[in-house]
């Protein structure tokens, strides 16, 4: 695995490795490698005859009172872990060489990030996450890029710029890799003390209570979420939001008629940490991720 730091050598390192019907994937990611980075790592290899990570702390993302500076950083850990996935190039470069003097260009994805993260975090989140996928995008040019089902708002942006500026990436999101107890990895969990950690878990299973009604039959979303906030309050947790919304529009859903998202964001000790379920629309088909 070869670790490059500029844009000049992922460019000239891809389109070397680039031969006909040898497909690139990519996983961009923020480091601090878990089972879930991984799980796209491993979906890239096996779909790929090239893999790209990028590992790239994106200031634009963070708000001022976000975690930017303290968010937990091991380039040589992380590179071990790509390294025996079988990953072929660990992109990772400084802030100055995504950002440089003068970078004016910012991507707004209107109507889908004003709503949950983007209402918790503020506009400035997803167009910086818009942004910094599109540049890596265009520097690595992969055919397919792997995303996570945990960050279920950022898939549909991401799926919207690809539409709406018909850049030609398919986008795979991949099921969200979870804890024996049911806690969504995240590299925010290093931030859970004990008390907290154990707290955390009732997030997946407020989701779980919730998707039991749905399963049961359930269609109203006033009852559906009230079983998710009874598991919430019996933890003492108070969520940022807990929401049902269309899965693929993110309006508001009062009757679950067609696949709906159950998401929820909540301050958990140190860390905010953020978890979603697919209710099926459908009632012969159970799932939830
Ligand atoms: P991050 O480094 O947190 O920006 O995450 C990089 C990618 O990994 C994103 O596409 C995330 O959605 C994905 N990811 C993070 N946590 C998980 C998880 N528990 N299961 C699956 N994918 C995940």
């Amino acid at each position: 695995m070869r670790i490059l730091r500029t844009i000049a050598e992922v460019r000239a390192a891809v389109s070397d490795a680039r031969t006909p019907g040898r497909t690139v994937g990519l996983v961009p990611t923020m480091g601090a490698f878990h089972e879930g980075h991984l799980s796209l790592m491993r979906a890239a290899r096996a779909q790929n005859g090239l893999v790209v990570v990028s590992l790239f702390v994106n200031p634009t993302q963070f708000a001022a009172n976000e975690d930017l500076s303290t968010y937990p950083r091991d380039e040589s850990r992380d590179a071990a872990l790509a390294e025996a996935e079988g990953v072929d190039i660990l992109f990772a470069p400084e802030p100055a060489e995504i950002y440089p003097d003068g970078f004016a260009t910012n991507i707004h994805v209107a109507g889908i990030t004003e709503v949950l993260d983007g209402a918790s975090r503020g506009p400035h989140h997803f167009d910086g996450v818009a942004t910094v996928v599109t540049k890596l995008f265009g520097i690595v040019r992969p055919d397919v890029a792997y995303f996570g089902q945990k960050d279920a708002q950022q898939v549909l942006v991401v799926r919207r710029v690809m539409r709406d500026l018909n850049l030609d990436v398919r986008i795979e999101a991949c099921p969200i890799v979870r804890e024996p107890d049911g806690l969504a990895m995240s590299s925010r969990n290093v931030y859970l003390d004990a008390d907290a950690r154990a707290q955390a878990a009732a997030l997946n299973r407020a989701l779980d209570a919730a998707a039991a009604t749905r399963s049961a039959g359930e269609r109203d979303a006033d009852s559906i979420l009230s079983a998710a906030h009874a598991v919430l309050a019996e933890a003492s947790l108070e969520p940022e939001y807990l929401e049902l919304r269309d899965a693929e529009t993110l309006h508001p859903v009062t009757r679950v008629e067609r696949d709906a998202l159950l998401l929820v964001a909540a301050r958990v000790g140190a860390a905010r940490l953020i978890d979603n379920h697919l209710l099926p629309g459908n009632d012969s088909s159970k799932g939830s991720s």
